[in-house]
């Protein structure tokens, strides 16, 4: 069953002028940290977030959630079988020619689909 949770909001970057960081600054105040395995379809994913930091992607990205299937033969998934854990596939195809898997309890910094003002806009 669904939990709805709150996450507090996120810090989203002390370098405004870093293109590595800047394309947060589009919609800072709706950025969220959240599981990867809580990502829902249409989230923009703008970041991994771990105990060693947060790596921002250069091209941020919507979630298309799918479950991952370790006989996939994109050239991914198959590398991720012995992962501990559920694993999640948060994209395919998009902006990758491959499957996006994530560990489910892994950490991302997301604009939740619900609050973007505008998916058009976005890209
Ligand atoms: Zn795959």
């Amino acid at each position: 069953m669904a939990e709805h949770v709150d996450f507090f909001e996120a810090v989203v970057t002390c370098y405004p002028q870093d293109a590595d960081h800047a394309p947060l600054l589009q919609d800072p105040a709706h950025a969220r940290v959240a599981r990867a395995g809580d990502v829902a379809d249409g989230d923009l994913i703008l970041a991994a977030v771990s105990l060693c930091g947060t790596d921002y992607f250069n091209d941020q990205y919507p979630a298309h959630p799918q479950p991952y299937d370790p006989a996939c033969q994109c050239g991914v998934c198959c590398h991720l079988t012995q992962e501990n854990g559920a694993m999640v596939v948060l994209s395919n195809g998009h902006p990758w020619t491959t499957c996006d898997p994530w560990r489910a309890d892994d950490l991302v910094l997301i604009v939740p689909a619900a609050r973007l003002p505008d998916r058009n806009a976005t890209e």
